[in-house]
């Protein structure tokens, strides 16, 4: 674990996997997964003021105003398991939203995760979730050339979360009208980030090549190597 401060954001396409390796880099390196989009689902689930205010833009696969989000975020990060860092999954999301980062905190390493657009669109419609506690899951099961990406199934064959037993479902946004739309949105409006990042010389491009879990290890060494904390 972690004693001092790291400071991540992921970047890459809806369905690139940020979700899912954010969720088993977190606990090794002792800093909070954030991600915006769990954030925005729990408030329309609880029909909260900010969940009625979001509630359409989720459905739709159109982003949130950056005023709404960036609140959402800043109020977020300053809480006290914050203070040795996070890891950012999902914001930012426009470039105005990159800039009012730099002013609240410093980023220390941007990890751009990279999948061929046809197999992002297979592994968003195979995502499944829990819908109590948010794990995430997977049944497509993707050759590509040389590369495998095997589902990730619960354990228990009855289909419930290994975690707390919640039941899976599929996200109502990973419907294939939605997927399309997000994925528009994100070469309008995020991949600009990507030039921002680089020109600042915090960006590390990773192919998503392997199964999950050594995924996750490689982005861990990589973290360690250019953060160089352990
Ligand atoms: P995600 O779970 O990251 O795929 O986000 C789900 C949805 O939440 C997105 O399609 C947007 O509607 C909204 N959302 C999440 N993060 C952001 C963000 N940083 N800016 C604007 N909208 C967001």
């Amino acid at each position: 674990m972690v004693g001092f401060m790291v400071k991540i954001v992921f970047l890459g396409a809806p369905g690139s996997g940020k979700g899912t390796y954010s969720e088993r880099i977190s606990p090794k390196l002792g800093v909070p997964h954030i991600s915006t989009g769990d954030i925005f689902r729990e408030a329309v689930a609880k029909g909260t003021e900010l969940g009625k205010k979001v509630k359409e833009y989720l459905e739709s696969g159109s982003l949130v105003p950056d005023e709404i989000t960036i609140q959402v975020l800043k109020e977020r990060i300053s809480q006290p398991d914050c203070e040795k860092g996070f890891i950012l999954d999902g914001f930012p999301r426009t470039l105005e939203q990159a800039k009012a980062l730099d002013q609240i905190t410093d980023i220390d390493i941007v990890i751009l995760l990279n999948l061929p657009e046809e197999l992002i669109v297979k592994k968003l419609a195979g995502r499944r979730v829990c819908e109590k506690c948010g794990k995430i899951y997977n049944v497509a099961d993707i050759s590509y050339g040389k590369l495998r990406l095997p589902p990730m199934l619960p354990k228990n064959p009855e289909g419930v979360c290994d975690e707390c037993g919640g039941r899976l479902v599929q996200r109502e946004d990973d419907k294939e009208e939605v997927i399309r739309e997000r994925l528009k949105v994100y070469h309008e409006l995020t991949e600009p980030i990507i030039e921002y990042y680089k020109n600042q010389g915090k960006l590390v491009t990773v192919e998503v090549d392997a199964p999950a879990d050594e995924m996750a290890e490689k982005i861990l060494k990589i973290i360690r190597e250019k953060t160089g904390k352990e």
